[in-house]
């Protein structure tokens, strides 16, 4: 994070693309949810992004909130992946990832750490003030039943300051917004002498003060200067951003030094009071985003009551926890449980489970990410490469794109080779070989404390 903050917006950039799921564009499902074998960055685990396709679909319609998820699998099978994809799915909502631990290393209670994240997961939708037009414009809405055409139920809606004409030319108006299929959300410009209705455009907003059911028409009048224009702009902040201007005189500046401090329960309640207003007068809109807590394992029996709680709000965004575990031990606890979660809170989690991959499909994702990091590789490098990935790991494996490509480089050769791949392999240990290194020339370290017969290393 302070990295970014003072690099340049160029060094941004690059930050960005070669960003460890940077490849990922999105679930890589089609119109009827099935998965291209690969598609939007996304390779195989092909149950595993359906359900999550499915979460997507779910969210996206109902606007349902609190849900979570937990993505339980191997090291390296693509579970931040698919949490990262399902938010690029869920469109310009707010996506932040912790790793459990994270909770515990900060200047801050666990649960005020945790309620930041949360409030970081929530996006603001803010409809920025526009030019207002006094008179002729009407923002409208509008059921089939007065146009034929539109969405089934809604009303019919008008938005005006100028109000006494309109309600002269009521009737003479629907008849007009009949004729020239005036839709909901439609900006339409009235003439005052005939009635007559002409279509300016679409307006995002959604007109509230009117009211008409059916095609009888009730008027209400307008507060001079709500009247808005067909063009806004739209800007989604999270609620910990609201949170933080709001609470400390530093303001904003406080969001780049990440220096937050805790922040009351107060401000947080008039936060809430202040957007729910503005929801409610169509200025703001919700937008649950996405919590990814990755090693979830590492959170104590008080985060989870936390977290179990927190999802019950209405705001709550979708929760996605991550974890490579299979029995352990609960935090602070001496119960074992699956994932190291507590079972009653497990009870209450959407389980996605990863499959480890195959060969095709590891040679797949090594092409992508090396294409993601502009690196050219011959074919039999990538043969290679898959091969070291099926025998270490395919983070290893991915690891060896970039180092490889230095050394390809140095040689001044355009593509990587065999060679270089053999030769980042011999520089850079895997897991298994740092291990039997480490047994080998444990006698030569500091505090070393494995009994001599003893082959554990975890
Ligand atoms: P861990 O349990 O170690 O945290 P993980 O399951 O979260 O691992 P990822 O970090 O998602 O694993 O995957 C490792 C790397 O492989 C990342 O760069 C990720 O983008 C990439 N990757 C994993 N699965 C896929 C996939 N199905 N398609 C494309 N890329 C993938």
């Amino acid at each position: 994070m302070e990295s970014i903050i003072t690099t340049k917006s160029t060094d941004i950039g690059k930050l960005e693309r070669t960003g460890a799921h940077s490849h990922i564009r999105g679930l890589g499902l089609d119109d009827k949810m099935e998965c291209r074998p690969s598609s939007q960055g996304m390779v195989g685990q092909v149950k595993a992004r359906k359900a999550a396709g499915v979460i997507v679909k779910v969210i996206k319609q109902g606007k349902i909130s609190g849900r979570a998820v937990l993505m339980a699998g191997g090291p390296g099978t693509g579970k931040t992946a698919i949490a990262m994809a399902m938010s690029q799915e869920l469109g310009d909502v707010p996506f932040t990832s912790i790793a459990a631990s994270e909770v515990f290393s900060l200047e801050m209670s666990k649960t005020e750490a945790l309620a930041q994240a949360f409030r970081r997961s929530i996006g603001v939708r803010i409809k920025e003030e526009t030019e207002i037009i006094e008179g002729e414009v009407v923002e409208i809405q509008i059921d089939r039943s007065v146009t034929g055409v539109g969405p089934k139920s809604g009303k019919l809606t008008l938005k005006t300051t100028d109000m006494e004409t309109i309600y002269e030319l009521g009737q003479k108006m629907i008849d007009s917004l009949t004729k020239e299929k005036v839709m909901a959300g439609d900006v339409i410009q009235i003439d005052k002498a005939t009635g007559r209705i002409t279509r300016l455009g679409r307006s995002f907003t959604r007109a509230r003060d009117f009211d008409a059911t059916g095609p009888e028409v009730k008027f209400v009048q307008c507060p001079e200067g709500e009247l808005q224009t067909r063009k806004e702009a739209v800007h989604t902040v999270s609620m910990h951003e609201i949170d933080v201007i709001n609470s400390r005189q530093q303001g904003f500046l406080a969001l780049f030094s990440g220096d937050t401090g805790e922040i009351k329960p107060e401000v947080r309640e008039q936060i809430n009071q202040k957007v729910s207003e503005w929801c409610e007068e169509g200025k703001a809109e919700i937008v649950p985003g996405v919590l990814f807590i990755d090693e979830i394992h590492m959170l104590d029996m008080e985060c989870f009551s936390y977290l179990n709680r927190a999802l019950e709000d209405s705001m709550a965004p979708i929760v996605i926890m991550a974890s490579n575990r299979g029995m352990s031990r609960i935090r602070g606890t001496n119960y074992q449980s699956p994932h190291g979660i507590p079972i009653d809170f497990l009870d209450r989690l959407l389980i996605i489970s990863t499959q480890p991959y195959n060969e095709t499909e590891v040679r797949e994702i090594l092409k992508i990410r090396s294409d993601e990091e502009e690196v050219d590789m011959t074919e039999d490098a990538l043969s290679v490469l898959t091969k070291v990935a099926m025998e270490t790991s395919l983070r290893y494996a991915i690891h060896l794109i970039s180092t490889s490509h230095l050394v390809a480089q140095k040689r001044q050769a355009a593509k990587v080779d065999v060679a270089d791949i053999k030769r980042v392999y011999s520089l850079f240990l895997d897991e298994a070989r740092s291990v039997q290194y480490l047994k080998e020339y444990q006698d030569e370290y500091l505090y070393n404390e494995i009994a001599p017969n003893d082959g554990s290393h975890g």
